[in-house]
Formats: structure tokens, sequence, C-alpha cells
């Protein structure tokens, strides 16, 4: 039940008594005036009743008319007053009542004897025998009437008497009720509010104090509710608090434990809170730290540069800076560092402090020097290798120029010789003779291989974009003797992608790859050799594989080399060049070019193109 209810009903019991005490008080002086109204009556026959004793002796004895009248109107008052019924039929009343009656009832026939014989003048003797008789019943009336007089203040006092005992009676118990109605409404009060209200008290003393307390519910009223309400908002509160210190320690932790030098500093520089980290990275203790300035700690060249960044920041000019700086470490050693820092404002946007991450990027920094020193010397390397291999170019170019001039020479003189000589040329001289020309034209074969191989790249054809399906066309055109010959069968896969290139050195290094794959084929089966290509994203792939001897996995990098053959020159013609052309030109289109190969079964070299 509430509060308010309860104070209510307490109320409407606190008025019930009232009433009931009115009430008993209203009944007990409705008794008293009965009571009294009877002894006033009682009192009212006696009064009547002794005027009519005295009327009759003093007055209806000497026989006075008027008096007579007087008599007569007193002695039917008096009849109507004791003939009342509503007078109580209690036997002690009755007791007096009766006698009287019968005494007043005698009055009226001596009354009326006595008047008679006065009126008659009978003999006085007569009369006062008669009116002796009349005063003698008058006499025992005023007795009677004496004995109702005190009857009548008997019952007053008895009344009188009764109701002073009653009301003492009510007033004790009105007294005594509203004493245990105080009490009531005291340990009422004091139950539902007074004692809950001080448990509040005291739950929040404790919590002051810092204990742990909740406020005890007592009833499911009003201040029930508040502690219920109280307890709640406590266990908010808890809860809160609890995600505070939870994500606090989470911070303290990344604080703490980052692999980065933290820090707090405040905005004139003073060190507030350091992390282990950047303790390790300057090499001072945290206290060293906490009675510093940042100042102090960077080396004076960069100092200007710091300050005015840092001044930026506090300006608003920029929200957080990033920067190198150098620090002196606590061993005098400079160390580089990049500085991350970020202001915090408050509400009125006032600077708190910074939050700033250092990390050490001394072995960066040295490496990057060393690699700007690596890259200086590569630069180096490479101009001079550049220049080199001009020279080389140059060379091999104008040797291979050169060298077919007394090449020619030679095989038209020999020519001569063995046109002068003509039938005395015997048959180990026209042996010699054969050997000199096969030489001859083998070294002009060697020597246009070379300046094959020097002219690729030097001839300064602009790149473009080629279809390699047009490339594969025309290097099988070139081929079509050959491949008659052989009866070899040749596929193109559809859709050859196009690449930036130069088409004359494209259509070179497809014609080398087929007429390779031709030329190597198996002595036991027609060659048979597909060109296919393969998107791989960033580089378009081609395979060009064919059905012929294959190459042992322990050449697969030294056929790409110059003058390197895996055959008898008696077995398959060749120079050794034709591959490491194919290489040249790959590698001048930014490609790669390798094989694999199953030997006796065929061979696929691979060549990538950047897209
Ligand atoms: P050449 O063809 O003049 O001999 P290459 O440089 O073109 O010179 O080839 C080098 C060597 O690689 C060849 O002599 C041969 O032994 C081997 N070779 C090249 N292509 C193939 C192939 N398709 N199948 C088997 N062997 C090959």
């Amino acid at each position: 039940m509430d509060i308010k209810t309860g104070f209510f009903n307490v109320l409407i019991l606190g008025a019930a008594l009232l009433a009931a005490t009115i009430l008993a008080f209203g009944f007990s002086q409705y008794a008293f005036f009965e009571d009294t109204s009877y002894s006033e009556r009682l009192d009212k026959i006696s009064n009547e009743g002794m005027q009519l004793v005295q009327l009759t002796n003093e007055v209806l004895l000497y026989g006075e008319p008027r008096a007579l009248d007087q008599w007569q109107q007193q002695y039917r008052d008096v009849g109507l007053l004791i003939d009342d019924n509503s007078l109580p039929s209690k036997p002690e009343l009755q007791e007096i009542l009766g006698p009287l009656r019968i005494r007043y009832a005698h009055l009226l026939p001596l009354q009326e004897k006595l008047t008679q014989s006065r009126d008659r003048n009978a003999d006085s003797q007569v009369v006062d025998i008669i009116a002796s008789q009349l005063y003698q019943d008058s006499t025992q009336l005023q007795a009677s009437l004496r004995s109702l007089k005190s009857a009548a203040d008997e019952s007053f006092k008895s009344a009188y008497e009764t109701v002073k005992h009653r009301q003492v009676i009510i007033f004790s118990l009105f007294t005594g009720l509203v004493s245990v109605y105080g009490v009531f409404v005291s340990l009422l009060f004091r139950r539902t509010i007074l004692a809950p209200l001080y448990d509040l008290r005291q739950t929040i003393h404790s919590l002051r104090d810092g204990q742990a307390a909740k406020a005890p519910v007592h009833d499911d009223d009003e201040i029930g509710a508040v502690c219920v309400t109280f307890n709640h908002l406590l266990d908010e509160q808890e809860t809160a608090r609890k995600q505070v210190q939870s994500i606090s320690e989470r911070f303290r932790n990344i604080f703490e434990q980052a692999a980065v030098g933290m820090s707090i500093v405040s905005p004139n520089g003073d060190w507030l809170e350091v992390n282990q980290c950047l303790c390790d990275i300057l090499g001072y203790e945290r206290s060293e730290f906490l009675a510093a300035n940042y100042q102090a700690f960077t080396l004076p060249e960069n100092l200007q540069t710091d300050i005015l960044r840092v001044k930026d920041i506090l300006s608003g000019k920029k929200v957080y800076d990033s920067w190198e700086t150098r620090y002196r470490r606590k061993d005098g050693r400079p160390i580089w560092a990049r500085i991350t820092t970020a202001l915090a404002r408050d509400g009125a946007d006032s600077p708190l402090y910074f939050v700033t991450v250092t990390e050490d990027i001394t072995e960066r920094k040295e490496a990057d020097a060393r690699l700007l020193e690596i890259n200086r010397q590569l630069e180096e390397q490479t101009t001079e290798l550049k220049r080199t291999n001009a020279d080389l170019e140059s060379f091999a170019w104008v040797a291979s120029h050169d060298l077919r001039e007394p090449l020619r020479m030679v095989s038209s003189y020999v020519g001569l010789i063995k046109k002068r000589l003509g039938p005395e040329l015997d048959e180990d001289m026209a042996q010699y003779i054969g050997y000199a020309v096969e030489g001859s034209k083998r070294m002009d074969a060697l020597i246009l291989g070379l300046l094959d191989y020097a002219r690729i790249g030097r001839r300064g054809g602009t790149f473009e974009s080629v279809s390699l399906a047009d490339v594969a066309q025309e290097s099988l055109l070139n081929l079509s003797v050959s491949i008659q010959e052989e009866g070899a069968c040749v596929t193109l896969q559809e859709g050859l992608p196009k690449v930036i290139g130069d088409r004359s050195e494209l259509v070179r290094l497809f014609q080398n790859l087929i007429g390779n794959a031709i030329k190597f084929h198996h002595p036991d089966r027609a060659p048979e050799v597909s060109v296919a290509f393969e998107d791989k994203g960033s580089e378009w792939v081609l395979r060009f594989s064919d059905n012929g001897i294959g190459i042992d996995p322990d050449y697969y990098e030294k056929v790409f080399r110059i003058f390197q053959r895996l055959v008898r020159k008696d077995q398959y013609a060749g120079t050794g060049i034709g591959l490491s052309i194919c290489r040249k030109i790959v590698e001048h289109h930014g490609g790669r070019i390798w094989v694999l190969s199953e030997p006796g079964e065929g061979s696929t070299f691979f060549v990538a193109f950047p897209k």
C-alpha cells in the first residue's frame, strides 16, 4: 500500500474515533437529560403538590370562594402530573406514587364535603372534624410529597453521578484511544517514512565514503519506488563505471604496451606521461622525462622546426601534424624520430595536452642513406654498362660488317683457285677447297647472325600496337618453304592479342621459334607446331609447342646463350644465335622467355609480354 493511502486510512480511523467519542458523549448527555427531566418532573409534582397542600391548609380551611377556585385548579394540575403515564414504572417510585395518589384522591371528596357543610352552615363541630380530616390528609400528602421530593433529588443526584461517571469513562477511553492512535501514527510514520529515509541517507553516506551499498526497499510504496529507482540508478552508474574503467584500462594498456613511443605533453612542452617504449627510445627514466620539457631532448638544429610546427597546431592552423626530427639520447647518441602529434582541447576550445606518437626511424634513415648510396653507385654502373654495351654492340656491328669483306675475298679467291686448277684438281684438293668454301660460308652465316644480334634494338624503330595474329601470319609466310619441305602442321590459336612493340622484331621472334620447332623435329614424325596464348592478368603468355626432339632440362638456360647448340651441325644446320636473338628481342619488349620440355617428346617455349 502506498503512503498516501496508508495515511488517508489512518486519518479516517482518527475521524471515526473522534466521531465515536462525540457520539458516546452525546449519548451520555442525552441519557443525562432524560434522567434529569424525569427528576424535574418529580420535582415539579412535589412543588405543585406542596402548593396544593399549602392552598389546602392555608386557604381551604377558611373557605374563601376565590381560594377554592385556585385550589380546584391546582388540584387538577397536580392530578395531571401524577397521572403522567410516561413516568418510569420503577417500584421504588411506585411505592411513593401509590400512597401519594390515594391521599390525593382523598382530598377532593373531603374538600367537597367540607364545602357542602359550610354551604349548608352545618354544625361547626362537623365542619371542624371534616376540616381536620382534610388537614390530616393534606399533611400525609405533604409527607408523601417530601418523599417524592427527596426521590427526585436522589434521582437527579444519581443522574448527575452517572453522567459524570460516563464522561470520565468516555474521556479516559478517548484519551487512551488517542494515545494508542498517536503511537500507531508515530509507528506508521516511523516505519513508512522515517526508517526508509534514514536507510536511504545511510546508503548515501556509505556511497560517499566509497563503499558499495544498496538502498533497502522496505515496501512497494512511494519511498520504496524511490529506493528502487535509486538502486537502479546505482546499478546503471556501476555498469557505466565498469565500462569506463575497462575502457581506460584498455587505453592504459594500449598506451603502455604500444610498440611506438607514446606521450602526453602539456601545451608548453612538459612531458606529462610517457610509455616504456619512449623511455627505451631515448634511454631516459620515466621520472627524468616527467621533470623535463621536450625541447631539452631535441637537437638544437631541429628545435626551431619543432617549435614552429607545435605553434601551428596550437594556433589551430592544423589539427595534427607529423614530421621527422632528431633527439639526443641520454647516452649522447643522436637518433632520428618521426613525431605524430595531435592537440586535445576542452569544451571552450582551450588547449589541454598533446597526444604524441614517437617512432624511432634511425635505422630506416640509415638504410635510406645506404640505399641512396647504392642507387647512386648502381646508376653509375648502369651508365658504365650501357656505354660498354653500346661499345660492344658497335664493335660487333663494325667487326661483323668489316669481317664479311675479307671473307668474301677468301671465298672468291678459293673459287678462282678451283676454277684455275680445273681438271688438275685432284680429289683431295677438291675436298680441301670444298672445306674452305664450306668454312667461309659458315663464317658468313655466323657473321650475319652476329649482325642480326647486334641490330636488335639499334634500329631505333618506334614501338606501336602490333597484332600478334598478323605477326604469326607473316612469319608463316616467310617459313612456307620449310613448312612444305618438312610437311609441318602449324596451328595458331584464334584471337592472338595485340602488344606494344617493334613489328619486324616480333616477326623475327615468331619466325625463329616456329622455325626451330620445325627444324628440330623428331626423325620419326612430321612436325606439329602450335602457337597459343593465355591472359595472365598483367601479361600475355604465348606458348610455342612442338613434338620435336625436346631439350634436356639441364640446358634450359644454356640454349638462350649465343653460339650454344645441343646438336651436331651435320644433323641440324644452324649457328646457335637464333634463341639468343629471341631473348634479346623479348627483353627489348620488357618480357621474359623460358622453355620447358620432355626430351624425345617435344618442347614448349614460353614468351611473356607485359600488357
Ligand atoms: P640454331 O637453331 O642455329 O642451332 P638456336 O639458338 O636457335 O640455334 O638454338 C640453340 C639450340 O637450341 C639448338 O641448336 C637446339 O639444340 C636447341 N633448340 C632450339 N629450339 C629447339 C626446339 N624447338 N627443339 C629442340 N631443340 C631446340
